[in-house]
């Protein structure tokens, strides 16, 4: 028999599926991921270390790391051309090899430009990332990230398949030459997989969909609300980054894990005392905003204000309605308004 949690999985699984299908709610608004036109920025962080920033506000970014001997590539972006642009990018700066090329996690815009990367380039991605582009089609994760760039495949119709050939399954640690670049998975978070790749001596980190750019909060599209919580956590306990290079959005600092973990036992506790109320969350969760204090970039806003709806519709329907686990807040059992403020 399915035990909870394999329940919450599927229940999890259909709901999400029927978003991405026509059932899609109005106040939802799909990631604007089209690469059409964009131009990737080069900016130095340290010495080796670079960001690769999108000119629009949530394409995707990327970046290298460049070591005595070698270089590593942060995600492959969305199609051949803006693979090509991360690699041109690269040889203004260095000669040396592409090594590695890491995918972040298994959406298109983070794998579609690997075919155009060298065959001596090695690509990595985390276990779980390497088994969902096996077990999918490309037609089939083509359809799924089409939503992003308004529902045609058209846009990828030159990407060739290329999947990573090495994995990893917590930690991985890779030396491009005096260079120390390490591989993290910290636990499920926006997808199943999300990667985060840390520079030890920059502190910068490369977060792909786990932690979004500076003024956003997550998004949890396909995992449970709970399991998000305690991989940024986890995040927290093992690197302490001054730097984060989101796989979209603006770079921040890291601050921002903190805003992450507050927003998400926000979520999961607003979420529990609506459960308690029983009331009808798909009518509710239009009328949500995001609490103030958890600020939003001007640029973003419409954006994040359908992850905060969603996220709220996701935890309620993962929620238990008995005793919450978090048994230290200082707010326990308070009422908490659609604006995230505590009634009194
Ligand atoms: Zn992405």
């Amino acid at each position: 028999m399915f035990n909870l949690k394999t329940l919450c999985l599927i229940s999890t699984f259909l709901f999400c599926s029927t978003f991405y299908a026509n059932a899609r709610p109005e106040w939802f608004v799909p990631p604007p991921l089209d690469p059409s036109g964009v131009e990737l920025e080069t900016v130095k962080l340290h010495d080796g270390v670079f960001a690769l920033m999108s000119n629009t506000p949530f394409a995707d970014n990327s970046g290298f790391v460049v070591g005595d001997d070698a270089v590593l590539v942060v995600d492959a972006h969305f199609t051949g051309n803006m693979g090509k642009q991360i690699i041109d990018a690269v040889k203004k700066i260095t000669d040396l090899p592409i090594k590695y090329l890491v995918n972040l996690n298994a959406f298109g815009d983070h794998v579609f430009g690997n075919y155009v990367f060298p065959e001596s380039t090695e690509i990595i991605a985390h276990e779980k990332t390497i088994d969902f582009l096996k077990k999918n089609s490309l037609q089939k994760r083509k359809e799924i990230i089409s939503v992003t760039v308004g529902g045609s495949t058209e846009l990828f119709r030159d990407v060739v398949d290329r999947l990573p050939t090495e994995s990893f399954k917590k930690k991985k640690k890779l030396n491009l030459g005096n260079k120390i670049v390490e591989l993290y998975y910290f636990g499920p978070g926006m997808s199943p997989s999300d990667t985060v790749v840390y520079v030890p001596d920059a502190r910068a980190a490369w977060t792909g969909n786990l932690i979004f750019g500076k003024g956003s909060i997550p998004w949890a599209r396909s995992e449970i609300v709970s399991d998000y919580l305690k991989s940024m956590k986890n995040f927290q306990r093992k690197i302490d980054p001054k730097i984060i290079v989101a796989g979209h959005g603006k770079i921040s600092d890291g601050d921002i894990v903190e805003k992450y973990i507050s927003y998400l036992d926000y979520v999961l506790e607003f979420s529990r005392s609506l459960k308690k109320e029983n009331i009808s969350i798909e009518e509710y969760v239009k009328t949500l905003n995001i609490p103030p204090e958890y600020l939003i970039e001007d640029d973003i806003k419409e954006l994040m204000a359908g992850f905060h709806k969603w996220n709220v519709l996701n935890s309620y329907k993962q929620v238990k309605t008995s005793a919450p686990q978090l048994k230290d807040r200082k707010n326990l059992g308070q009422k908490v308004d659609r604006d995230g403020k505590v009634v009194k």
